[in-house]
């Protein structure tokens, strides 16, 4: 691809860097990062951070004015009412959420969350404003078994066929394939290409001008060591970072490759 047209596309889609700590950090260490990552240099990165749901509120106060946005690990598919365990996407919008993982891997291994509770999920967050951040990606059996567009397809149809095409254009999509994440195997730049290339082309197919805007994230094992040559790609706008968002000097040196 000429380098103008790259320019070209990663003026329209800026680079995001998404950290995802899971069920990770005491309330002293969640502190240390926030004021860790807001006094870093992210570059032109959009940097954003998802705690666990109760420190939200705490570290969405701690964002207040500064350009690093807050994320949900996930949100509930019904508005209000008897769903015990569960977060609301307007309770989530009140801690100063813009956006809210959806569809994450553990979520559907782990918690059994199917492809449509996942859109529902999805489709609760886009009701409230929030940018959901859906998450797909395959297991290594799948990709053995030369089934990863299938299995990619699959999980973004299921959004699609719910709330149209045109709702893509309200999300990010984090390609992260489940055999990178916490293993350390990164997938190669190409692998994730290939399949970043696959999602904007199938969403091309339906809408030119969504496959165009829509941000595709890659994710699983994303370090500083190799994250500048996977975010090279041109169809590589960000990275969803689990272990290496724990540090503030490492999520910094990511956002800082791009
Ligand atoms: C993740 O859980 O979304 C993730 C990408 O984790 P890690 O970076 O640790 O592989």
């Amino acid at each position: 691809m000429p380098p103008q047209k790259r320019q070209v596309i990663t003026d329209m889609r800026r680079t995001l860097i998404a950290g995802n700590w899971k069920m990770n950090g005491t309330l002293e260490s969640v502190i240390q990062l926030v004021e860790g990552i807001k006094a870093g240099d992210a570059g032109p990165a959009q940097l954003a951070v998802c705690p666990p749901a109760i420190f939200l509120m705490k570290v969405g106060g701690m964002l207040e004015g500064s350009s690093v946005a807050l994320g949900a690990q996930n949100v509930c598919d019904q508005a209000s009412g008897a769903y015990t365990g569960e977060v609301s996407s307007d309770m989530l919008r009140a801690a100063g959420c813009q956006y809210a993982i959806v569809g994450h891997s553990e979520r559907r291994a782990l918690y059994n969350e199917s492809d449509e509770l996942v859109a529902a999920r999805f489709a609760m967050a886009v009701q409230a404003g929030l940018t959901p951040i859906l998450c797909i990606g395959e297991t290594l059996t799948e990709r053995e078994q030369g089934i990863t567009e299938t299995v990619v397809s699959r999980q973004l149809d299921a959004v699609i066929e719910t709330q149209g095409v045109a709702a893509i254009a309200n999300c990010v999509i984090a390609y992260e394939p489940v055999w990178a994440i916490g293993t350390g195997q990164v997938a190669t730049p190409q692998q994730a290409q290939a399949i970043h290339a696959y999602i904007r082309g199938k969403i091309a197919a339906l809408d030119a001008a969504v496959a165009d805007k829509v941000q595709i994230l890659y994710g699983g094992s994303m370090n500083s060591g190799n994250a500048g040559e996977l975010l090279s790609q041109v169809d590589i706008d960000g990275g969803l970072i689990g272990g290496a968002s724990l540090k503030a000097t490492d999520f910094l040196a990511i956002a800082q490759a791009a």
